[in-house]
């Protein structure tokens, strides 16, 4: 018989083999799943079986089954949405991650865990030109650490008070954000309980960045009306078109006016690590909490979302807890995580982190992320060159946001024009060779390009560039 471990070793190697192949083959995969809805879900059998199965029948069932039902969102041919990148630093962390499968709730149930993910906080901070005196923390996603700093500015301008006793006598608090920003800050004002109704969308400017004159205006109205504004939520690149909101401006209002202010820098915090780039952390010395993903243009696995905040204590107060079951004796010299946040539980992402950002070095990220840029520049120099296609927007970064516009029609209206890109959206991401994703920009529908996955070439872009050009004039003749 052989031992458990045998057997892992065994089918440890045969992954490996196949990991490794995908990494090679996954061109050939369509990028976009073609199945249909139910397709997958069909093939699952009904319950658990009463019997196990052997690894070997689960696996080829993953390979027939389940492969065909995957998006390749490490294909250098992904430009949908913004990457979810991984690497393979990324990839041998977690599996030894997936291997220790500590949980780094408290220093105590794991040190490295917690004291590794403060020296990678503070590696980020620096590297990015973030304000010194700022304390991270890994949270799973911006989606909640976006709530988590709704919740603590919340606590903080309450006086801990809505933790203790609930809403009463704190019921018009005012968060606000632009009309471009993610859909999370919504859902983190939802959950927060501020109230929909709560949330002021502040509408942008030509560069689709927030309008801070605006903003003021609704604050100081809001103020006389009775409101308590608490929190404002500027975006260093919307998901939409990376779009930049004033920050030196909104932080001014925010001191003059007392109120927290979040960064979203989701996608765009990476390039932060470029000096061309670092001028735009200005203002951010005002800032009270910041976001980014390194599990998106990062090259870390999901999950992994860096939160920084200026005030720590505020966010530990808002959330920690300590029933009797949690006391440690290190409580109050090290730092417990699980009350820096949402979750109890907490895996350790740090690990993944430290292998990216030593294996890449810092030139090595450097490197990557410029030439990220210089793709889609190149990209956006051809669609400016093309008769029939226009940019929607100055190019931001990496994204690359553009419509089709045939010079042969003339007088084509919006809808006549929204109703072909749509189609030629459609068209392409059926082809199984690229993937791209949509957004509307006042009322025109928009195809955008972002151009970061981790293995991403001048080969991949301008094959995507032919390809969209050449699907083009196939729908007109339709
Ligand atoms: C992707 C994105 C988010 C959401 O990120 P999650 O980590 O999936 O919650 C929030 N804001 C911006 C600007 C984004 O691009």
């Amino acid at each position: 018989m052989r031992s458990e471990s045998e057997k892992f070793r065994e089918y440890a190697h045969q992954f490996v083999d196949w990991m490794a192949d995908y990494m090679d083959n996954v061109e050939q995969y369509p990028v976009k799943s073609q199945v249909l809805p139910g397709e997958i879900y069909q093939q699952i059998g009904q319950g658990i079986p009463d019997e196990g199965e052997s690894i070997e029948d689960i696996f080829n069932d993953f390979k027939k089954i389940i492969l065909p039902g995957v998006t390749h969102w490490q294909s250098p041919n992904f430009f949908a949405y913004f990457q979810a990148n991984t690497s393979s630093p990324s990839i041998l962390a977690e599996m030894l991650m997936a291997t220790l499968g500590v949980q780094g709730m408290k220093w105590a149930t794991s040190p490295a865990s917690t004291e590794l993910e403060e020296r990678m906080m503070e590696w980020l901070r620096d590297a990015m030109t973030l304000p010194e005196n700022w304390t991270g923390v890994i949270q799973d996603t911006a989606s909640t650490a976006t709530l988590a700093s709704i919740i603590t500015a919340r606590e903080q301008k309450s006086n801990y008070g809505v933790n203790h006793q609930g809403f009463e006598g704190f019921t018009n608090f005012r968060v606000y954000c632009s009309e471009q920003t993610h859909s999370s800050i919504e859902k983190g004002v939802k959950i927060a309980g501020i109230g929909k109704e709560h949330l002021v969308k502040v509408p942008t400017d030509d560069a689709l960045a927030m309008d801070a004159d605006v903003l003021l205006k609704h604050i100081e109205k809001d103020i006389t009306n009775g409101y308590h504004p608490l929190c404002v939520v500027a975006a260093m690149g919307t998901t939409g078109t990376l779009a930049m909101d004033p920050l030196k401006k909104i932080a001014a209002i925010c001191k003059q006016h007392n109120i927290w202010l979040h960064v979203d820098a989701a996608y765009a915090g990476s390039a932060l690590l470029l000096p061309e780039y670092q001028h735009l952390t200005e203002g951010l010395e005002e800032a009270d909490s910041f976001v980014f993903n390194p599990h998106k243009w990062l090259f870390v696995n999901f999950d992994c979302s860096a939160y920084f905040v200026k005030d720590k204590e505020a966010l530990i107060n808002t959330f920690s807890i300590l029933p009797e079951y949690l006391k440690t004796k290190t409580d109050g010299l090290v730092a417990n995580h699980c009350d820096w946040g949402i979750p109890l539980g907490r895996r350790f992402r740090s690990l993944k982190l430290w292998f990216v950002l030593r294996h890449f070095g810092l030139k090595g990220l450097q490197e990557k992320l410029r030439f990220h840029i210089e793709l889609a520049e190149w990209l956006e120099n051809e669609i400016v060159k093309s008769p029939d296609f226009e940019l929607a927007i100055l190019r931001s970064m990496n994204l690359v946001c553009f419509y089709y516009k045939p010079s042969s029609i003339k007088n084509m209206t919006i809808e006549k024009q929204n109703n072909l890109n749509e189609k030629l959206l459609s068209r392409l991401n059926s082809s199984g060779d690229i993937y791209l994703t949509h957004t509307k920009i006042k009322d025109i529908f928009i195809l955008r390009m972002s151009i970061g996955q981790t293995n991403v070439g001048l080969p991949h872009v301008s094959k995507a560039w032919d390809l969209i050009q050449k699907t083009a004039k196939e729908i007109l003749l339709l």
